[in-house]
């Protein structure tokens, strides 16, 4: 074979990956956080993103029922459970991508490469500025303590963040020492738990509780919204494993015609100045280090997160949902 025809042969067996000029994203992370991006993306490579937007378990199912037949190329979800729960139904592609293991910390991605974190949302403490010094707190379980009772605030344990948070602790503390925790809770709670993390913080603000557990992007709305917001963060655990953290992220559908553009593009997502936008939108902090935070979120200080891997978010989370049912947590 001459060296032009293998030369030849090289380009055209190479062309279908590079040549992907559409590529399809199945998205639990809301539209409007991700539409601008994905549309630049598009300026910066003529290739052009479309979203189908709905709630994970929902994109799951789908996927799973559309199988070899499914349009999707890439899969993204706002919690690791999510992800993990994917990437068990053997939907997401394992990826080898030296530049995603560079750019994200490897306690925030699959150890097999099927899903990587795009941001970092922690899910620890708020408190009344009003009616709660800093210096009264300091772990998750010291809210199980007698002195907060009538005085906590919950969102539901049906909430994935929740079940998430509570697997982290089983992880940590084991189950017995966390069902404790949790019947600790669910004994100081001042009213019934909340649809929500803004309804949460809007409760704190009213004097209804005095401290709760938010995904602090939704106090970073709140804030932005209101200047003077009578509720602030408080990092938990920072004399011990750190503050739980979960993620935003996504993986490259296994099924999708499209890896090699798909992986392009979570590489894309994963680059230094995208990752500012994308975690800045929501007042997030990026899953790569060394990024530029929103003035909100960097308001709230430094702190030291969990470093346990996030999987155990999804590996935990049957265990983490009967404990909090057996604890009563609602
Ligand atoms: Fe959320």
């Amino acid at each position: 074979m001459s060296r032009l025809v293998s030369l030849f042969l090289a380009a055209a067996l190479a062309a279908p990956a590079l040549q992907a000029q559409e590529l399809v994203v199945y998205t639990e992370r809301k539209e409007p956080l991700v539409k601008p991006l994905f549309e630049r993306y598009e300026r910066e490579t003529g290739v052009r993103v479309r979203l189908l937007s709905d709630g994970a378990p929902v994109l799951i199912e789908r996927l799973a029922a559309e199988g070899a037949n499914t349009r999707a190329d890439v899969f993204m979800a706002v919690d690791a459970g999510n992800l993990w729960q994917a990437a068990e139904r053997g939907l997401l592609a394992p990826l080898a991508s030296p530049a995603l293991e560079a750019a994200i910390p490897a306690h925030l991605r699959d150890p097999q490469g099927r899903w990587f974190a795009l941001s970092q949302r922690a899910r620890t403490i708020v408190y009344s500025t009003a009616r709660v010094k800093p210096s009264e707190l300091s772990s998750y379980e010291a809210l199980a303590d007698a002195r907060w009772k009538g005085r906590l605030c919950l969102r539901s344990s049906k909430k994935v963040y929740n079940q998430s948070l509570v697997a982290t602790m089983i992880e940590r503390l084991g189950a017995e020492r966390t069902e404790q925790v949790v019947r600790g809770w669910v004994a100081n709670l001042a009213t019934a738990p909340f649809a929500d993390d803004t309804l949460l913080a809007q409760a704190i603000a009213a004097g209804q509780c005095d401290v709760g557990l938010i995904n602090t992007y939704y106090l970073g709305r709140l804030q932005k919204d209101t200047p003077g917001f009578p509720v602030q963060v408080f990092w938990a655990g920072q004399q011990d494993a750190g503050a739980h953290v979960n993620i935003s992220g996504a993986g490259v559908v296994a099924a999708s015609k499209n890896k090699a553009a798909a992986q392009a593009f979570l590489e894309w997502l994963a680059t230094p100045s995208v990752q500012a936008d994308f975690a800045r939108v929501n007042f997030e902090t990026p899953a790569r280090a060394g990024v530029a935070l929103d003035p909100v979120v960097a308001a709230w200080g430094p702190f030291t997160a969990d470093p346990v891997n996030v999987s155990v978010a999804g590996r935990r989370q049957a265990e983490a949902v009967r404990l909090m049912d057996r604890a009563g947590w609602r």
